[in-house]
């Protein structure tokens, strides 16, 4: 290596980022390449291609996760991982997973270019159907892989025209069946644009994620009853909205105590019969929680449960609330954050911790490996849209951290 700081190749990477894009490519510029779809398995292909000029072998396992594999000086220990997906919503941008995936390769091509062997193999992962819109589990590849998800339910998953999972994976070749085995690990990196604004306007080029926060939603019901707005007295009426009037601040004050991480939203609230001249007999609403660290999370959701039920007891009111979705977070391991952050210092760039906001397959991954994320800005924090979009320094800037904690994971050099 000449003692020089090894670097990948910026403008390979963006056009590898471009030639993908016109696979499944829409009017509006974005992308349409939805899990197990003709498009999909043609980005594939494309990828596969890439993958084998670079002398790597790829597998598929039986619920269609793609690995690339570069072999180590020592092949029989665990793989040091990246990747991330190839699969779009069906407005997609250009970047969301394929950055992750493509940014994989290009360290790969980049270690090749620089003729460095690393002691660990190291494997590009393809994680199969992460968004979740064509087949309603996101994140399913890595789900299964990770052995939260049972294969034959990923299998039994279908499409709105009645296709199931299993026939798609039958239809495009993949050996259905056996189960999945999930190779040796040391450690997993995925990078990703953020698909939020932070970065952004703190003016960073790379995001340290330390984790993905816990979220749920909640719905609360009150029952009270239906009267006239004038004839009945105030002390004389079951109001739920009362209820209502004694939650919100409560609610403010219980995520405020826990600012700046807490996220709590009122995002639905609905009366019935909803007449302008009537007094409530039904009050519903929905409210989301999230918060990055497990005990804080659970202590919020406590608290909010209390909230509600002691309201109800004063108010002498019937009703009740339940969590009726619930995607469980993580923290990532501190050896993989530690890696992310000396690449950062050492190729001096603008860094700075962050909390993930979306899910994303390393919440499956770090559920079995030591995991950690990498973030880069996306232009207006705008993710899911035809036009998210990304600077090509930035998604440059990210692949060389990527490299050096790869480098540094799979023990290059030494
Ligand atoms: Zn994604």
């Amino acid at each position: 290596m000449n003692g020089k700081s090894p670097r990948v190749n910026g403008e390979r990477q963006w056009s590898r980022l471009m030639a993908m894009a016109k696979i499944g490519a829409t009017a509006q510029g974005g992308c349409n390449r939805q899990a197990l779809t003709d498009a999909d398995w043609e980005g594939r292909a494309l990828l596969a291609s890439w993958a084998h000029a670079a002398s790597c072998t790829v597998r598929i396992d039986p619920v269609g996760n793609l690995f690339v594999r570069r072999p180590g000086r020592e092949d029989t220990l665990p793989v040091v991982m990246t990747g991330s997906h190839l699969d779009t919503q069906p407005t997609g941008g250009k970047f969301d997973g394929v950055y992750g995936v493509i940014a994989g390769l290009e360290v790969i091509d980049s270690l090749n270019d620089l003729k460095v062997t690393t002691r660990h193999p190291i494997e590009v992962a393809v994680w199969c159907n992460e968004e979740g819109c064509r087949f309603p589990q996101p994140m399913m590849g890595s789900a299964v892989w990770s052995g939260r998800t049972p294969l034959q339910s990923a299998y039994a998953l279908t499409d709105s025209a009645g296709k199931s999972v299993r026939q798609e994976l039958d239809r495009l070749g993949v050996s259905t069946g056996t189960p999945v085995s999930r190779q040796p690990v040391k450690a997993a990196l995925e990078i990703h644009i953020e698909q939020g604004p932070v970065l952004e306007r703190c003016r960073k080029t790379i995001g340290i994620v330390t984790g993905v926060q816990h979220m749920s939603r909640h719905e609360v019901i009150v029952e009270g009853q239906e009267a006239h707005a004038g004839p009945t007295p105030m002390d004389m009426r079951r109001d739920p909205i009362r209820v209502l009037a004694e939650l919100l601040p409560a609610f403010y004050t219980a995520a405020q105590r826990r600012a700046p991480d807490a996220r709590l939203t009122v995002s639905i609230i609905e009366t019935s019969p909803g007449s302008p001249n009537t007094v409530p007999g039904r009050l519903r609403v929905i409210v989301d929680l999230r918060h990055p660290v497990v005990a804080h999370y659970r202590a919020l959701r406590e608290e909010i449960d209390r909230l509600v039920a002691e309201s109800l007891r004063r108010q002498g009111l019937k009703g009740s609330i339940r969590c009726v979705w619930e995607a469980p977070g993580v923290e990532f391991d501190a050896e993989c954050i530690a890696v992310v952050r000396q690449a950062a210092a050492a190729l001096q760039l603008n860094a700075m911790e962050i909390v993930s906001g979306a899910g994303h397959d390393s919440v499956n991954v770090a559920a079995v490996v030591p995991t950690a994320m990498i973030f880069v800005p996306c232009a207006g924090g705008l993710s899911h849209n035809e036009a998210e979009s990304a600077l090509p320094s930035d998604l440059e800037a990210g692949a060389n951290v990527l490299l050096h904690a790869m480098m540094s994971l799979s023990g290059a050099g030494a």
